[in-house]
């Protein structure tokens, strides 16, 4: 299913001198485009009124039920800048895929792939003077959905809007890529057996920011939780999929299955991993064990991944009764290079062989 998206131009658009500025340094997630796509849904009619328009406030009524009740959903994707001057974007039929995923978990009507993909183009082609040039630069879209029925009892709502944003961003990380601190919970957990881990939901992200302000009490820049059950295992960052590297070369991930989210920098860095050769098990990690293996030299590396920070070195992981070091502390060999390797496909210095780009500008 396709719908035609409308052009409602922003009649005021940034001038031209403001925008380069902005652009030379624009942080993470603080810098908008002008434009932004919004599609609405109403029960019995499905989704309509598609368009591309001036960035704006969206009117909310106070009984909205997304401000109850929490039915939302989001995907974060990025278009590069390309050599030529062009712009594409990193495996956005995945993330149209997800977004459905996490719809059906969530009891919200599923956005057509097509219509995801078309706004997400559209909103870059429109905006495409604010994707970045500088190194590491990358146009960030946000494309989310709520719930927006004006109604108090429980249940899904009838009625949702689906919006695309987008931000140009820099580095993630103050200062780029240094090694970051883990603090393993044991009071607070992300994801239960049954629960919405798997979903890219805000409520998952809501639930995990006391954790993180207990890793900032520790010392830590960041979380790793542990499972819900047997407070053992190890799942994911509050918003990023981790691996292991051993010395004898082979990778390690915990297993998707329920309490994880099916990160599409994780799959990528599977398959870049494999096509090297390299062995990559999904498959359950210790705290116990990771703390034994770090202090044996067994771990060589760790890093975290997601498509806002890419990959992230792991140099160290703390929690009750213990403090580790990985490796060197500081950043892995594998880890710079799968990063590397990962950065070069998205901003076309590299071939392209799983066809994972999509031009788009
Ligand atoms: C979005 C997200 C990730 C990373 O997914 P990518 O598709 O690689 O960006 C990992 N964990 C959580 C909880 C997330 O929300």
């Amino acid at each position: 299913m396709s719908l035609t998206f409308e052009f409602q131009p922003n009649a005021a658009p940034l001038a031209t001198g403001e925008r380069d500025a902005l652009l030379a340094d624009p942080g993470f997630g603080r810098v908008f485009t002008d434009h932004m796509a919004v599609v609405r849904y109403t029960e019995g009619q499905g989704w309509h009124s598609a368009r591309i328009q001036a960035r704006e406030p969206i009117a909310t009524d106070p009984a909205s039920s997304v401000l109850h009740y929490a039915q939302e959903i989001f995907e974060g994707l990025k278009a590069y800048r390309q050599p030529d001057g062009g712009v594409a974007l990193f495996r956005p039929d995945a993330n149209a895929r997800r977004l459905r995923q996490s719809a059906k978990r969530m009891a919200m009507p599923e956005l057509p792939e097509e219509v995801f993909i078309d706004s997400v183009r559209a909103l870059v082609r429109t905006d495409r003077d604010w994707v970045p040039s500088i190194p590491n630069g990358a146009l960030y879209l946000r494309p989310f959905v709520f719930a927006s029925e004006v109604f108090l009892g429980v249940k899904p709502s009838s009625e949702y809007i689906y919006a695309v944003i987008a931000s140009a961003v820099g580095s993630y990380w103050k200062g780029g890529v240094k090694a970051i601190s883990l603090w393993a919970s044991q009071s607070y957990t992300r994801a239960a057996p049954g629960g919405t881990g798997a979903a890219k939901c805000g409520g998952n992200y809501a639930a995990s920011l006391i954790a993180l302000a207990e890793a900032g009490r520790q010392g830590c820049e960041q979380v790793v939780f542990l499972d819900a059950v047997e407070r053992r295992w190890v799942e994911e960052l509050g918003g990023m999929n981790i691996f292991f590297v051993f010395a004898d070369g082979t990778l390690r991930t915990p297993p998707l299955g329920g309490t994880i989210l099916a990160g599409i920098t994780r799959d990528s860095l599977i398959r870049l991993a494999r096509d090297q050769g390299l062995t990559v098990e999904e498959a359950p990690y210790g705290i116990d064990q990771w703390q034994e293996d770090a202090k044996s030299g067994r771990l060589v590396e760790a890093f975290a991944c997601g498509t806002a920070a890419v990959v992230t070195p792991i140099g160290r992981v703390k929690g009750e009764g213990f403090d580790v070091t990985i490796g060197t502390g500081g950043t892995g060999q594998l880890t710079e290079s799968l990063r590397r390797q990962l950065t070069d496909i998205q901003f076309g210095r590299a071939p392209d062989p799983h066809g994972w780009m999509m031009r788009v500008a």
